[in-house]
């Protein structure tokens, strides 16, 4: 019987791996022009690590985590970036390097979804995080940064939405604002809603069931009940995004799906991702350090969906640039010319080419028609003639001329011609 890919997940064949390496490779070089440094966590933490740190009220910790357990230890694969670069920016006390700590990574993460267009059970996140910085310098950086990657991949019509959603002083006010409001509806509210309605009744915003929806329609706003300080700092971030030139919206709607969010909160947005239009969701996380044990650490960060954005770049005809052939690839024709050949493909990949031979056993003509459709610039022929004459035949792939070279300055001939 066939196995089949679980649902959810992907492959990324090799046809399609280059536009990731591609992206992979734009996101690194974004990060090296803003100092932000690479940081890789392992794929599974604690349980209690993202309970404690996305919060227990949470869809993403209440239904969508894929836990396991082993020698009696509940392990979970992480959700998304954010709670296990600060468990370890905690256990490498790396505080004590100077601030702001400045982080990126890019890895797989693991919901269990319903699945949809730009929603997978495994899907990829790039992201990054400021630790140490409480102003607003920061947010404005970061929100630039995801400006920079998106729109330096040629990506157009973005929009850009900003939130404040406060600071655990603003929203007792507005929590008792907020239980007011849903309290008559109370009944009409899933099992998970009825739960959080006492523990956390902003979740409630978030709840993706169309019942609950129709009930939060003209809920108050966290922006109506900001206290004097997280107020300044929105009016503060909205002045550094127009000193940097950087459009955006307000939208008193965005609540983020993790609990750690504090003031500051952002989406990118884009029209060509249909219902999940999201692609890059990030904020302030002020106290998720200290959360989990580390040091009084203000912080902020986003996560940018890979897959979403490929959706975006095809939707676009953003085209990836497709990856080269080979140099150069070394047909032979009998016995000795094989032994040749095979001396020459290590000298020449030990001087730093590309170089693709036939393991295949196959005649000139099928070794040909290879060397033409896997891509190489150059087709090297050696025959016993041409052996004892000490030459190859050279064969320019592109522009369909071929030459006598010895074999000698074969590399040269190669390299040197404009490869
Ligand atoms: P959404 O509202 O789409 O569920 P979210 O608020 O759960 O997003 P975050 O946790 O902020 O998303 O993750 C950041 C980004 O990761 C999202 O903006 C999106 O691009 C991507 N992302 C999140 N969940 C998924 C998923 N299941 N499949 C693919 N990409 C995802
Ligand atoms: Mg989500």
């Amino acid at each position: 019987m066939i196995i089949n890919i679980p649902k959810g997940t992907k492959d990324i064949v090799p046809s399609e791996s280059y536009k990731w390496q591609w992206i992979e490779k734009r996101f690194r070089e974004t990060a090296a022009k803003y100092g932000y440094r690479e940081f890789r966590t392992p794929i599974f933490e604690h349980t209690e690590l993202f309970a404690r740190g996305i919060g227990d009220t949470t869809d993403v910790v209440q239904k969508e985590m894929y836990t396991f357990e082993i020698a009696e230890r509940s392990l979970t694969l992480k959700p998304e970036g954010t709670a296990g670069v600060a468990r370890s920016y905690i256990e490498n006390k790396m505080s004590g390097e100077p601030l702001p700590g400045k982080y990126f990574y890019i890895t797989p993460c693991f919901r269990y979804e319903k699945m949809q267009k730009g929603r997978q059970r495994q899907f990829h996140q790039f992201g990054i995080e400021c630790f140490g910085s409480k102003n607003m310098m920061a947010d404005a950086e970061v929100i630039a940064m995801g400006w920079d990657v998106l729109t330096g991949l040629g990506i157009t019509g973005l929009s850009l939405r900003i939130n404040s959603i406060g600071c655990p002083n603003c929203r007792k006010e507005y929590r008792k604002a907020l239980q007011d409001f849903l309290r008559p509806n109370y009944d009409k509210f899933c099992d998970t809603c009825k739960g959080r309605f006492e523990k956390n009744p902003m979740r409630i915003l978030d709840c993706k069931s169309p019942e609950c929806q129709k009930y939060v329609q003209g809920a108050p706003r966290m922006l109506d009940y900001l206290c004097d300080e997280c107020k300044d700092a929105f009016e503060d971030l909205k002045s550094n995004l127009d000193a940097m030139g950087i459009p955006y919206e307000v939208d008193p709607g965005i609540v983020r799906g993790l609990d750690y969010y504090t003031k500051t909160a952002f989406e990118f947005v884009s029209s060509d991702l249909g219902a999940q239009s999201t692609v890059c969701g990030g904020g302030r996380y002020d106290h998720l350090v200290e959360e989990l044990g580390g040091p009084d650490t203000p912080a902020v960060g986003f996560g940018m969906g890979i897959e979403r954005l490929l959706l975006i770049l095809e939707a676009k005809g953003i085209e990836i640039p497709k990856p080269e052939g080979a140099d150069v690839f070394i047909a032979t024709m009998g016995d000795r010319a094989k032994k040749e050949g095979l001396k020459l493909v290590v000298d020449l990949r030990k001087k730093g080419l590309s170089v693709v031979t036939d393991v295949m056993e196959r005649g000139l003509k099928a070794q040909l028609k290879y060397a033409d459709r896997s891509g190489a610039a150059y087709t090297v022929v050696i025959g016993d003639d041409e052996l004892d004459k000490g030459v190859v035949a050279l064969r320019d792939m592109k522009n369909s001329t071929q030459k006598e070279v010895k074999i000698e300055s074969l590399f040269e001939e190669i390299s040197g011609q404009g490869k």
